[in-house]
């Protein structure tokens, strides 16, 4: 049986101990409060359908997609209390909550049931894209529907020859006199394509005019309404677009993974022809974010059910001596291997639920306005898709470990989690993708400055701390990593330069020893922060510090020291790669 209790006082401790921020209409006590209500909606009505809906899955019939049992109830329980508009804006409905809280309550969902998060995902994405790209009809007469859940969105970006590479997109779209386009082509793979949760949905379908340029530089976006609106606002006639099968996966069997046609189909231009990936990545960066997050859920999961499992599993003695005499044998817990794997899997996860919070409070900064905010969130994003996922998925493969072959059978339900944590790596752009994101794009964008965003605040904490009594030591062990990471961007701005295969061979080694470093100065501010806090800090307060110390100190100890090999892999460059000739594969 799967656990998940939501960690509320570590959600707690980014919010407000770490990264602190006053929201005026928002006070502390009612945002912990939301936090506790998302947990207590997650675990009762999301948990109990994760692993019922593994084993069911969607299933297509006619042309109709169904969800599996309770999915339907728990997306109108979940619409109407407003666990979906948390984050939207007030003037389409929404409640204007910091995207802080939007993405705990969201790695709540995720670590409870990955498929149901991705149907109210996509429409927030969605939601985002028409918000900043349609026009003021486009909004009206859809923002306010999807923001309170009636309508539901997806993005249909991928053909089935064409996945990260959409300059070779060929679905077309034909202006007509009316001001619509019809819609032509095939898409595949679209999560939320068809299903049976909301009464429309609403695809933002990437397409070619019939002027379009060849390549990426072509491509426009369109609205594309399973129901055309009415009159009155509400879903009227059906709309060219078609299910024609749903995929067959791994994992993530109660969403719908959809192959949808698209003939003839009503649609309206967002944004302006030809700059369709402008107003794309506008959903693009949201889902990339929010992908991450489901990394960090099914994390958390999977070290919740590890750490039960590891407490009650008798199996042999503790190398130290018995530890519980009166047993037939200890619990698995006190072994050091079974140690090692839970410390990863807890360090990843607080790391991670940090910086996530960081770039979340950034994110609410930058759609305010500011710039530099702006450039901290785009030089992350690619960092929080790749690393988080990349952990999570690791996460997920130790729990399993800690379980032994009680794991690999389905009865416990921590296979799911490897199952359903492996997609998080590819779709969004493959991680290899973001990482080539991360050194072609983001490093050099506008001279490194976004780069100093992260780089500046670094540097400063291991200045003003280095001679730190307790943490001194952590802190000049963090400085060698982050040194590594200033000598491996050097490397990469040298030679990537005169030859990008340079920058594409370093690129996910890089996107690691970046995560690591970002990773660590999280763990070195909470481990200041509950240094701070001990003193006077009683009973399981004092119990959390202690163990912000600890896990603190394993990171920086056991994980971190990751970042020399890194450097030294990047350093090799791309010669160990291609110097081998094709015909040798
Ligand atoms: C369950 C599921 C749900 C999905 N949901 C959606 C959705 O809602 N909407 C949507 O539009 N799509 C969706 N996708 C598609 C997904 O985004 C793509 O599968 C993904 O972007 C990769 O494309 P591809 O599968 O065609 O792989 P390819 O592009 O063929 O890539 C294959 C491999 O080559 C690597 N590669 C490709 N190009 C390069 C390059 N230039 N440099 C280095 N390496 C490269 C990739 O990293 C990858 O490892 C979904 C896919 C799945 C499986």
């Amino acid at each position: 049986m799967q656990v998940y209790s939501a960690p509320l006082r570590d959600m707690r401790f980014v919010l407000h101990e770490l990264h602190p921020k006053t929201h005026e209409q928002f006070p502390a006590e009612l945002l912990d409060t939301i936090l506790e209500e998302a947990g207590k909606f997650c675990a009762e009505v999301l948990l109990p359908l994760n692993a019922p809906g593994d084993t069911e899955g969607c299933t297509f019939e006619n042309g109709v997609v169904r969800t599996p049992a309770g999915f339907k109830d728990a997306y109108k329980a979940f619409t109407e209390s407003g666990w979906g508009s948390l984050n939207a804006a007030p003037e389409y409905g929404g409640q204007g909550l910091p995207e802080s809280v939007a993405k705990l309550v969201e790695e709540m969902i995720c670590g409870c049931n990955i498929s149901f998060g991705l149907y109210p995902g996509l429409t927030h994405g969605a939601y985002l894209a028409l918000k900043s790209h349609g026009s003021e009809a486009l909004k009206n007469a859809y923002l306010p529907k999807m923001v309170s859940g009636e309508w539901a969105g997806s993005m249909c970006l991928t053909e089935p020859h064409c996945g990260t590479d959409l300059g070779l997109l060929r679905t077309k779209a034909v202006p007509q006199a009316d001001g619509s386009y019809k819609v032509s082509g095939a898409k595949i793979f679209i999560s939320a394509g068809e299903h049976d949760l909301a009464d429309n949905i609403i695809h933002l379908v990437l397409a070619r005019l019939p002027d379009a340029p060849a390549g990426i530089k072509g491509i426009s976006l369109f609205l594309v309404p399973k129901f055309i609106p009415d009159a009155n606002g509400n879903p009227g006639v059906r709309n060219g677009v078609s299910c024609a099968a749903i995929e067959h996966k791994m994992g993530i069997k109660a969403s719908a993974t959809c192959q949808l046609n698209f003939d003839d189909a009503t649609g309206w231009l967002v944004g302006a022809p030809h700059k369709g990936m402008q107003a794309m990545f506008v959903m693009m960066n949201s889902e990339r974010l929010s992908v991450g997050t489901q990394g960090l859920g099914v994390g958390e999961a999977a070290y919740q059910a590890a750490v039960a499992y590891a407490r009650e599993r008798l199996q042999g003695r503790s190398l130290a001596g018995a530890k519980r005499p009166d047993l037939a044998a200890d619990p698995i817990i006190v072994h050091p291997d079974v140690r090692r794997a839970l410390l990863t899997m807890r360090a990843y996860n607080e790391g991670c639920r940090a910086l996530g919070v960081w770039v979340a409070n950034a994110l609410d900064d930058s759609d305010a306005g500011n710039e530099e905010a702006a450039d901290f969130v785009a030089l992350l994003t690619p960092v929080v898709k790749a690393l988080f996922t990349d952990l999570g998925y690791e996460s997920a493969n130790l729990a399993v470990q800690t379980y032994g072959g009680h794991g690999y059978i389905k009865d416990h339900g921590v296979e799911q989690y490897v199952r359903d944590a492996r997609i998080a790596m590819i779709y969004e752009g493959t991680n290899g993708i973001q990482a080539l994101d991360l050194v072609g794009r983001k490093l050099p964008a506008n001279m490194g400055r976004s780069l100093r965003r992260f780089f500046h605040p670094v540097q400063e904490f291991i200045e003003a701390e280095s001679a730190h009594p307790v943490l001194g030591k952590m802190v000049q062990g963090y400085a060698k990593a982050f040194g590594a990471l200033q000598l491996a961007t050097g490397f990469i701005a040298e030679k990537g330069m005169a030859d990008p295969e340079e920058a594409g061979a370093a690129a996910t080694d890089y996107l690691r020893l970046f995560g690591l470093v970002a990773l660590g100065f999280m763990w070195l501010r909470s481990a200041k922060l509950a240094l701070e806090m001990l003193p006077a800090a009683e009973g399981p307060d004092a119990d959390f510090y202690k163990a912000k110390l600890g896990t603190a100190r394993f990171f920086m100890e056991r994980i971190l020291p990751q970042a020399g090999g890194l450097y030294l892999a990047i350093k090799a460059g791309k010669a160990p790669l291609m110097d081998m000739p094709e015909e040798a594969f």
